[in-house]
């Protein structure tokens, strides 16, 4: 009856095959490829997916029409071919066909070592892989006539039966056990894991066997053409002579491919299959479109390709690879663009720990700024500038920061904090100098008085042990680890020119000093989007005077206070406006609460005290007047403004005198200044009612006239709420999301990192909204500010500011809802110009299906 009939559907694997690879897999489409490409590759059949399902089923294929394309004596190997090649698959078996009659043909051909090591070979891995016997009884054996009897003895102890003899049922059972073990639970979950659907199939490739094992020059090996680290254009691999598979990478007395000072090499072994090699690896680069790692044997001077897999590759490879496969013709740029993953950028623009060495590990933590760096730890801001001042790197271990360890901080190699979030104080922070920085790492117990770290191993560390901070992976490892340095070359901007060329939304950089906007101009972000200005207070000798206006008595001391700040703030706005050269600076307002910049030491009080010339006790007393129950929700931002408009009177008069001083150098500059912390537009009339006239007292004073932008800060709900009337006085509105997200769920982002896992890890929040937006709920309040802010104004300039801007999918959704541009930290502006461009893309791929 029909439905006995075994099941033939399986494809010879010429030129002209009906081979895809959604039905036979990446494997079975890359060899006939290389068969049309004309490459010695042996005889291959491809099994489909649907006729492996089958035999997962039950079914038997028929293997005696498979084998009848391998000749009487066939030797053949099954891998595997799923759609994907990161999917995995169950392990490839070789030597198939092998048994008695075989072996002794090849005593004859081969010698007896030979054909001993190939059947014992066979034998150990159908025993583990097919017959799923214990790999300790067949694993380990030195070839040997004696390990060849004692492994076949083993199996039929073992298995109450012989070892199988006939090919068809020896190939039969592979395939079934390999179709079955596609099946199993770990290998659905690792593939889904990699992005395979429900239905992934696999398909299974089977080829004559090309032996690496003969009387003339024999042997295997592996090549390809790049550094699989650097991606810079290098023949690497092995070859090992009497071996198989990838022998060559995992057994000793490989010798290197091209000519080495090093040891003998393949070049001088056999030059004329060297050189062929490298043409067919040529002709596999530009066929294939991709640096393929190519795998071969020779028997008895005889080449065979038998497989190509693309080459596995550290982010900076893939870039080097993706610019040169554009630049050789072979994609296009667009294809570059795409092949190099947004997220990966970063790791390339600070050093990274070397994936290669050795790694020790103690804590495992929040992942709040990328890079790595070694240093002694310190504790203690005051001992990272003296440790800086000494030349010697230093990690800042602290239980979090606070805006008086930004010097601390500078002086730094690296940030581990006990607390905090992505949004905490160090992790803003850190970002934006580039440090390398872990966060929340609560597993830790410090000890700051002892100055001592416990790790949750028990381990402990003093000041002055050098540790590495990994930024990247978020971890802290113990003492020196092997860095890479950053990859920000020709290589890396020409990309990133090509990712401008198609992007249709701006990106613009979160810079505060100078060296920031110097960063922001490096990585050719479009202008400042934030320029926190408190930042601007904290140097030593501004916050002194910050501290005596904060402690004023009277309007007038008050005043005086300002006046000695003016020429301060003049200078630092000359100074970015100088740097960005005409791009757009948006300037923000004085925001963060003014109990900020007191000391919180009584020890810096004392300190405050004597400076001020007054008692401790009016000093302490005046500092407690100033602390809030709730400061984040408290006197901050336009309220500062409002309750104390001399302070932004000042900021504003520096903005338009530092404007006036660069028109005198012959640029223009059209400042832009934005209102922190709107909530009513009541605040904005007053605060545009005063800067407006602070500009027509500057213009009259200089005789010289200007234009400026005033915006508003989107960062409390009731401002996305209310931006219809809020837009009738703003000539902008920047979400700032990383408050916005805050007072939206009421979650504290300085302290949400002590349970946000748990949360994640409960799916109570699919991820960190600090982290990634939360298009559902801050996204529909940006969805409705922008709505309502251009419905007033339809030349309103939108745009995102907080934390999220750097991220790929917030990007996605600000160019979805109209935004003009993003702002990020100066270090993720490479990161979101390609993930812009990635957009842009896939938007024309996807128009063009329609
Ligand atoms: C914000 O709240 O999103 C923002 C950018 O401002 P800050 O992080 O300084 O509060
Ligand atoms: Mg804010």
């Amino acid at each position: 009856m029909q439905k006995y009939d075994p099941i033939a559907e399986y494809t010879d694997v010429t030129p002209t095959a009906q081979i895809r690879p959604v039905t036979h897999g990446w494997r079975a489409k890359c060899l006939q490829r290389l068969v049309r490409l004309d490459l010695p590759v042996p005889r291959t059949v491809a099994l489909p997916a649907g006729t492996v399902k089958a035999i997962a089923s039950g079914l038997t294929v028929d293997c005696h029409g498979i084998l009848s394309h391998f000749g009487a004596d066939p030797l053949i190997s099954v891998r595997p071919s799923p759609e994907n090649p990161d999917w995995g698959g169950p392990a490839t078996v070789l030597n198939i066909g092998m048994n008695a009659a075989r072996h002794a043909l090849l005593v004859k051909t081969h010698g007896n070592d030979a054909a001993d090591a190939l059947y014992l070979r066979f034998v150990q891995s159908y025993a583990i892989h097919v017959a799923r016997l214990d790999p300790d009884m067949f694993e380990g054996a030195q070839p040997s006539a004696q390990a060849l009897r004692d492994a076949l003895r083993a199996y039929a102890d073992e298995m109450d039966e012989p070892f199988p003899e006939d090919p068809a049922r020896q190939l039969a059972e592979v395939l079934r056990s390999m179709a079955r073990a596609w099946e199993g639970t770990s290998a659905r979950l690792l593939r889904q894991a990699k992005g395979a659907g429900p239905e992934a199939g696999l398909g299974l490739v089977v080829q004559q066997m090309a032996q690496g094992i003969g009387q003339g020059i024999s042997g295997s090996g592996v090549m390809q053409f790049v550094d699989p680290v650097t991606g810079h254009p290098q023949v690497t691999g092995r070859y090992l002579g009497q071996s198989q598979g990838r022998d060559a990478l995992r057994r000793q007395g490989a010798i290197y491919l091209t000519r080495d000072p090093r040891g003998p090499s393949l070049e001088d072994l056999a030059p004329e299959i060297f050189a062929d090699l490298v043409n067919h690896g040529t002709a596999c680069r530009a066929r294939l479109r991709e640096e393929m790692q190519i795998e071969f044997t020779i028997e008895d001077g005889r080449l065979a390709v038998l497989d190509a897999v693309k080459v596995q590759r550290s982010s900076r490879a893939a870039l080097k690879i993706a610019v040169a496969l554009a630049d050789d013709g072979i994609i296009s740029r667009a294809e570059a663009l795409l092949r190099v993953e947004p997220r990966a950028l970063s790791e390339l623009l600070h050093n990274q720990v070397d994936p290669r060495g050795p790694r020790d590990r103690f804590v495992k933590a929040i992942a709040a700024s990328p890079g790595a760096a070694t240093g002694r730890i310190v504790f203690s801001s005051a001992a990272a500038q003296a440790s800086a001042a000494r030349g010697e790197p230093c990690i800042l271990v602290k239980r979090e920061t606070a805006p008086e360890d930004i010097r601390g901080m500078h002086s730094a190699a690296g940030v581990l904090t006990e607390r905090g979030g992505v949004t905490s104080h160090a992790a803003v922070i850190a970002r934006g100098l580039g440090l390398p920085c872990v966060v929340g790492a609560s597993d830790l117990r410090l000890d700051a008085r002892e100055k001592k770290l416990t790790a949750p191993d028990g381990r402990t560390f003093r000041e002055g042990d050098i540790i590495t901070v990994d930024g990247t992976a978020g971890e802290a490892l113990a003492g020196v680890a092997d860095l890479l340095p950053p990859a920000l070359d020709d290589t890396f901007r020409r990309l990133l020119s090509w990712a401008d060329d198609v992007r249709d939304i701006g990106v613009r950089a979160n810079a505060d000093t100078p060296a920031d906007a110097q960063t922001a101009r490096d990585f050719e972000a479009q202008g400042i989007g934030l320029c926190r200005t408190e930042h601007m207070f904290f140097d030593e000798d501004r916050l002194v005077v910050m501290r005596e206006m904060i402690f004023a008595d009277t309007a007038k001391d008050r005043a005086a206070a300002l006046v000695r700040l003016l020429p301060m703030q003049r200078d630092d706005f000359v100074q970015l406006f100088d740097i960005m050269r005409g791009l757009p600076v948006c300037i923000r307002l004085l925001d963060p609460p003014l109990h900020e910049f007191l000391p919180h030491s009584r020890e810096g009080l004392r300190e405050l005290a004597e400076a001020l010339d007054k008692p401790l006790s009016d000093v302490t007393r005046r500092a407690e007047a100033l602390a809030e129950f709730n400061p984040m929700l408290g006197m901050r931002g336009v309220r500062l403004g409002i309750v104390l408009p001399e302070i932004y009177d000042m900021q504003a008069q520096a903005i338009f005198e530092a404007t006036i001083e660069i028109a005198r150098r012959g640029a223009t500059v059209v400042p832009e200044i934005m209102i922190p912390l709107v909530s009513a537009k009541r605040e904005v009339e007053l605060v545009k009612t005063r800067i407006d006239a602070v500009a027509a007292k500057v213009r009259t004073k200089s005789g010289m006239d200007f234009d400026y932008k005033l915006g508003v800060m989107v960062e409390t709900p009731r401002a996305a709420l209310r931006a219809g009337e809020i837009a009738q006085h703003a000539a902008f509105l920047s979400f700032g999301t990383n408050d916005l997200t805050q007072m939206t769920y009421g979650l504290s982002r300085d302290d949400a990192g002590r349970f946000m896992n748990t949360y994640v890890q409960q799916g109570v929040f699919p991820e960190d909204p600090f982290h990634v937006l939360d298009v559902d709920g801050v996204g529909e309040l940006l969805h409705i500010g922008a709505g309502r802010g251009r419905a007033t104004r339809g030349d309103l300039t939108l745009s995102i500011c907080g934390e999220h801007g750097g991220h790929p999918e917030s990007i996605a959704f600000c160019r979805k809802a109209g935004f003009d541009y993003v702002s990020c930290s100066p270090y993720r502006v490479p990161l979101a110009r390609l993930a812009a461009a990635h957009l842009a893309l896939t938007d024309r791929v996807e128009d063009e299906m329609k």
